[in-house]
């Protein structure tokens, strides 16, 4: 398989040192998504899923935080950290599935669904944030829907994440038609075929994916949690149901088990706009600068402590 036997680099290359000179003389800090380019992540501070990374950024003294992932991830760091300047690897790189809703459709869905309480995934724009109740991760989503008094709720914008909550709560989920196309398009044949390949493997499966994916999965969890069953498993093999990026992480983790892609086309296109090149640019030319309005800022801050109190 080819992601068994990738050696890890030893030395740094020219353009990574140049990075990191840069990025200590701006007092700057990186950060990079789990399923950033492998090359990325070596060099970042920082390496997680969306909101750990922004949460973690809050903490640190630095002057920037430069975020190697998709709009909404450096959109949550700026909500999180107005006073620092909050730049974007790469403009265009955004996440398919958080626009596919957008305030103004939402302020519809809510009319429509007068008082039902609306549970935005962090996987969202910050000015659909700033129009939810509360947000959620993949890891809490049970936990924040069970956290909410009414027996109807909103779940947006991914329909799978929407059924795994309706499927372990008691709660009747209304959901968007949103989805990951990475994730959702895994088909239970897929899983059979890698269980046939790999008959020692536990199968970890994202949220992201289909329901009777998920009814078919070891264990079912975000990337963190991926990364931290992995770990404390006693079992050697693993079928990874996820974007490919996260095998660095798991293979540099856990150099004594073995990962398999549950497919090696689970790749996310926008998470791999970028590249070292563009962090240097991002360094050297302050683009893409992500500041979000206070207008937005507060209401989006507001959705995401609720759900940060239940913790
Ligand atoms: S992997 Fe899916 S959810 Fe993540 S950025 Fe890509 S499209 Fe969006």
């Amino acid at each position: 398989m080819p992601f068994d036997n990738k050696p890890f680099r030893l030395r740094r290359t020219f353009l990574q040192e140049e990075i990191l000179k840069l990025k200590s003389q701006r007092r700057a800090i990186i950060l990079s998504h789990n399923y950033q380019r492998d090359e990325v992540q070596e060099i970042a501070d920082f390496v997680g899923d969306s909101l750990e990374l922004s949460r973690t950024a809050a903490t640190i003294d630095c002057d920037v935080i430069l975020f190697a992932g998709v709009t909404f991830m450096a959109e949550s760091a700026s909500i999180l950290s107005p006073d620092k300047m909050v730049l974007l690897t790469e403009i265009d790189a955004i996440c398919p599935m958080a626009d596919m809703i957008k305030d103004f459709t939402l302020r519809d869905m809510k009319n429509r669904y007068s008082g039902i309480p609306v549970v935005a995934y962090v996987n969202t724009t910050a000015d659909v944030k700033a129009e939810s109740d509360i947000c959620c991760t993949s890891a809490n989503v049970v936990k924040v829907v069970e956290s909410l008094p009414d027996e109807r709720v909103i779940c947006i914008p991914d329909k799978n994440l929407a059924l795994w909550a309706a499927r372990n709560t008691k709660k009747e989920v209304i959901a968007w038609d949103g989805f990951c196309h990475v994730h959702d398009r895994v088909r239970p044949e897929d899983v059979k075929k890698a269980r046939a390949e790999h008959p020692k493997a536990l199968f970890m499966a994202h949220p992201e994916c289909r329901l009777e994916v998920l009814e078919m999965a070891d264990h079912v969890t975000s990337t963190s949690g991926m990364l931290r069953f992995a770990k404390a498993s006693s079992e050697k093999e693993f079928i990874v149901g996820t974007e490919i990026g996260l095998m660095y992480r798991l293979r540099k983790e856990n150099p004594d088990k073995v990962f398999y892609p549950l497919r090696e086309d689970m790749v996310c296109p926008e998470m791999k706009k970028t590249t070292l090149r563009s962090l240097l640019r991002a360094l050297k030319e302050n683009n893409y600068l992500i500041k979000i309005p206070e207008e937005i800022r507060v209401p989006a801050k507001r959705a995401l402590d609720r759900m940060l109190m239940l913790r």
